[in-house]
């Protein structure tokens, strides 16, 4: 039995929505989100039931207000990493873990790029954006990960397990992580730098990175994890099938892998608030089922 049985990533509307549906069919659920974009101060014009304008802020706190209502656990952490496990997922945040029966990600698309020039041209040989996926072909090499926040952080991490010589770049960025992660990177003696990469170089795969001083460094490796994970990251680590950066899920809201859903903007359909609520009560529908087929 896990401790959660439907896990929620995201607090935008898909992920609000589900987490009404499941948190009012009984089921024990946890969402991880905060900061929705649309929570700014926007007006909505076109969302239903709302004959005057309302501000995007209100539209979200309404929604988290009627998800509480409810019993859903709500915690404003950052998920980092999401694992198949016996029996369903588990889930890694800034601050914690939890085992889940069933996933629903509702993380909307907001890749952050890290303005390298020919970055694309290095995808698959040597760039990377999934330690899971490719920390493997690393192993004993010299690697780098681009990032600033938790998410880095983690990833440079788990790179630990392939690999001692981890560095993390920022990008002249802060970091911007935990003073418990930054001594986690310290006891690793992974090294953080601040400076900027802006070119790459290697015949036939990566061999150096280009720094904005002129100064080059060589590197096997450079796994990419700008801001936090979003839904391409966990796509990329559970294996689900995507279509571009979205993530391809069915009439259901269900993947191509059991026990995770997916709604709203990470699916790239019609991006709107009305259509992020509808995915979001069906992924929660269909979570729910799975949950009780698997006596979760
Ligand atoms: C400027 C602007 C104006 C818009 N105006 C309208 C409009 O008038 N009407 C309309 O219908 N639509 C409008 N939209 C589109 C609308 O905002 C989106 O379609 C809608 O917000 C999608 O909802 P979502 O829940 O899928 O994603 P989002 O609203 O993007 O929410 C995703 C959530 O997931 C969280 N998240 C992501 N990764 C993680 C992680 N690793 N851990 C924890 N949390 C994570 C994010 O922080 C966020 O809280 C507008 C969009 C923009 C940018």
């Amino acid at each position: 039995m896990k401790n959660v049985q439907i896990l929620i990533v995201g607090q935008g509307p898909a992920g609000l929505s589900a987490a009404i549906y499941a948190g009012r069919a009984g089921m024990n659920t946890q969402l991880f989100g905060c900061d929705p974009k649309v929570a700014g101060d926007y007006t909505i014009d076109n969302y239903f039931g709302f004959p005057e304008p309302i501000t995007g802020k209100e539209l979200i706190e309404r929604g988290a207000a009627q998800a509480e209502r409810f019993g859903v656990a709500m915690r404003c952490e950052r998920v980092l990493a999401i694992h198949a496990e016996e029996g369903g997922y588990r889930v890694k945040t800034e601050a914690g873990e939890a085992d889940t029966c069933a996933v629903v990600l509702a993380t909307g698309v907001s890749r952050v790029q890290p303005g390298i020039k020919n970055l694309s041209d290095y995808e698959g040989r040597g760039v990377s954006y999934c330690v899971s996926c490719d920390g493997f072909f690393n192993r004993g090499k010299k690697v780098f990960v681009v990032g600033e926040g938790v998410f880095a952080a983690n990833q440079a991490l788990e790179l630990l397990t392939y690999t001692p010589h981890v560095t993390v770049c920022t990008q002249e960025k802060q970091m911007d992580i935990s003073p418990v992660f930054m001594q986690q990177l310290e006891a690793a003696d992974i090294a953080v730098m601040k400076k900027k990469i802006v070119s790459l170089e290697g015949d036939g795969g990566l061999e150096q990175i280009v720094f904005s001083d002129g100064s080059r460094e060589n590197a096997d490796g450079l796994f990419v994890a700008m801001g936090q994970a979003g839904a391409a990251d966990f796509a990329a680590s559970l294996g689900l099938v995507q279509n571009g950066q979205f993530i391809e899920a069915d009439h259901r809201q269900q993947t191509n892998l059991p026990g995770v859903f997916a709604a709203g903007d990470c699916v790239g359909r019609f991006m709107q608030i009305s259509v992020a609520v509808g995915e979001g009560a069906m992924a929660a529908r269909s979570a729910i089922g799975y949950v009780k087929k698997q006596g979760g």
